[in-house]
């Protein structure tokens, strides 16, 4: 590589709300990436959901990827000094709405067991105040156990301990660990056994029903 192809950069500029966005990487991949997640982050802040790490993985992805990229100008490669030039990158106004954004991008559905701790927060990165209580929000509830083909969402209406209403973890077999919770939605309980990192679904209407009356 010769000095006049390293100092090109790609550039790339999105806005939201009135904050302006500008990532670059030497590869075009990485600042188109950087960018979303910044964007991502500005949006949840905005309406006051919390920025989930790994918000691009599974099935939600696409939906996501879409909305997130209406906020993104185009990626150009620039030399890397040159001034940040906002209107050569066709950066978008985009309008968005609260409900829109918190439906897109809380839904739970890469939620794992072993980032629920005892006091019932779902920790979505490595920080300490990476994570939320889960009561009151919304979850997804996979169609495996609902039956029906989408996912449905309900919101967590209690935390249990799970300590006191099982033997062993019904996947392992082993110990329920210390300071495992049970996720009560109206119809449904989850719980995340940190042992072998399961999350195990059950309909209310199963079992577990009369102790949260
Ligand atoms: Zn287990």
């Amino acid at each position: 590589m010769n000095d006049y192809s390293e100092k090109k950069i790609w550039r790339i500029v999105a806005r939201v709300d009135d904050e302006i966005i500008i990532k670059e990487s030497m590869r075009k991949e990485r600042a188109i990436r950087s960018a979303r997640n910044a964007v991502v982050q500005k949006l949840c802040t905005s309406v006051n959901i919390n920025y989930e790490y790994g918000w691009w993985k599974g099935r939600a992805r696409l939906p996501r990827v879409s909305f997130v990229d209406l906020f993104l100008g185009d990626a150009l490669l620039v030399m890397k000094d040159d001034d940040v030039d906002i209107g050569v990158h066709n950066v978008p106004n985009q309008f968005y709405l609260v409900d829109d954004v918190r439906a897109i991008f809380f839904s739970g559905d890469s939620m794992i067991a072993e980032n629920f701790d005892s006091f019932g927060y779902y920790h979505y990165g490595e920080g300490d105040s990476e994570k939320f209580p889960v009561l009151g929000r919304k979850i997804t509830v996979p169609s495996t156990i609902t039956g029906t083909k989408g996912y449905e969402k309900e919101e967590v209406i209690a935390i249990c301990d799970a300590e006191d209403l099982l033997d062993c973890c019904p996947n392992c077999k082993g110990e329920v660990p210390f300071g495992t919770i049970m996720v009560v939605t109206e119809n449904y309980r989850l719980l995340p056994t940190n042992c072998c990192n399961k999350m195990h679904w059950y309909r209310a209407s199963d079992g577990f029903g009369e102790e949260w009356a």
